[in-house]
């Protein structure tokens, strides 16, 4: 038995290849659709978006967890790119910036046709999964992005928007995010304000999906009892495995089940393993959790790529999806399962959300009512359309009448 200590080793490596070849061969016919990735906010801090810059070339840029052949050794055929701003733009130049990082999406389409489809609906992600190109969607990420709007809510959806992350790491005026669990941040809204069930209920009209990742807890369970459509989480893992406040708790888990709506797992070591080190298995414990707890049509990919600085040891850039696929028949997950994480269980969601949306624009018009003007911050707004009163610019004596209790008590009139 001694000349066979060759065998065991020899045999896991041959098994190790084989569920590799079984996962590109699924990958073939089902690439994955990823629901978060930040190139477009490394386009914006690399380059000031100046796609056409020589270092900016996506065929050979290196300084990113994400490029076109790292897409493809990746069998990525859906992404949707995050256009996110940081908090400190709220109040500021937040839909400037925001319209700026959804026409980088668009530019990248136009330059680099042979790699990339620009689609806004579920139908055309198949489109492109057969001509072999990645279908790219726009995910807003953070609510002070519409700036309180619900027309601004409405035209970043005509661009393309086909989600909105609630909030980033910061309130909105009308949702609360997750540092208020870590007790970092002021409850303001309780979850969600009057006007932040307006936001939600305009999202399930227009067909926009609504997205919980670094919302508060109190948020998630509200917009999950409010939404009449599917949500998700578009990177977020298990908090039962780490208890980080950006993961999922187990009774927000079992919303998720009972709404038939999907965690796309994230892959920040931080958010994996609560430390700097991590590894591909323990990202696959989580989908194992996930799946567990509110069943295999939950489970999706959230990489979180170019938007964190540390990734597990095995997912280390947009090339390793594979691996990570392999991995999970490696624990036994079925075709029809790991097709669903990969991207059925997401085109699952985005179709009712269509669906939804089709039905209530049939039966309702769009929401109108503002927020309140007492609930908006930030000291350059104009108020056009909240006074009242007629404009004093075209009522020549109302200034006069204004100041007339003043001058009286000055004995002046
Ligand atoms: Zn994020």
């Amino acid at each position: 038995m001694l000349t066979l200590w060759w065998f065991w080793p020899l045999l896991a490596i041959c098994a190790s290849d084989s569920f590799r070849d079984r996962a590109l061969e699924i990958m073939r016919n089902t690439p994955v659709i990823d629901g978060h990735n930040d190139l477009p906010w490394q386009l914006l801090d690399l380059f000031n978006n100046q796609l056409q810059d020589q270092r900016a070339d996506l065929n050979t840029l290196t300084k990113t967890h994400t490029n076109i052949p790292k897409l493809k050794a990746g069998f990525v055929g859906g992404q949707f790119w995050s256009a996110y701003l940081p908090c400190d733009t709220q109040n500021k130049d937040a839909v400037k910036r925001i319209l700026e990082q959804m026409d980088v999406v668009h530019r990248m389409c136009q330059l680099y046709p042979e790699t990339f489809l620009c689609v806004t609906n579920s139908s055309d992600i198949l489109l492109a999964f057969q001509s072999g190109k990645v279908a790219s969607l726009i995910g807003v990420e953070g609510g002070h992005l519409i700036d309180s709007s619900l027309g601004v809510l409405r035209a970043l959806y005509h661009l393309g928007m086909r989600y909105l992350t609630l909030t980033h790491n910061c309130n909105t005026p009308w949702a609360d995010n997750w540092l208020v669990d870590k007790g970092d941040d002021k409850a303001e809204s309780q979850g969600l304000s009057d006007f932040g069930k307006r936001v939600l209920k305009e999202m399930n009209r227009l067909g926009v999906m609504i997205d919980l990742s670094h919302v508060s807890v109190a948020t998630m369970k509200a917009a999950l009892q409010l939404s009449k459509a599917p949500v998700i989480f578009s990177h977020s893992s298990a908090y039962s495995l780490c208890p980080h406040r950006r993961n999922v708790p187990d009774d927000v888990l079992q919303m998720v089940k009972n709404t038939s709506s999907l965690v796309m797992v994230n892959f920040y070591s931080e958010f994996v393993s609560c430390s700097k080190d991590a590894n591909l298995s323990r990202v696959a414990d989580h989908l194992d959790y996930i799946k567990k707890v509110a069943g295999p049509g939950a489970v999706g990919l959230g990489g979180d790529y170019d938007g964190v600085p540390k990734l597990p040891v095995g997912l280390e850039d947009v090339s390793k999806y594979p691996d990570l696929i392999a991995e999970l028949l490696r624990r036994k997950w079925t075709e029809t399962e790991v097709k669903g994480v990969l991207a059925h269980n997401l085109l699952r969601v985005f179709s009712d959300v269509e669906r939804i949306s089709n039905d209530m624009q049939g039966m309702q018009g769009p929401e109108e009512e503002p927020i309140s003007l007492a609930k908006l911050e930030g000291g350059c707004r104009t108020r056009y359309g909240y006074s009242q009163a007629p404009s004093i610019h075209f009522q020549r004596g109302a200034l006069l009448a204004s100041l007339a209790p003043l001058l009286f008590s000055l004995h002046l009139l």
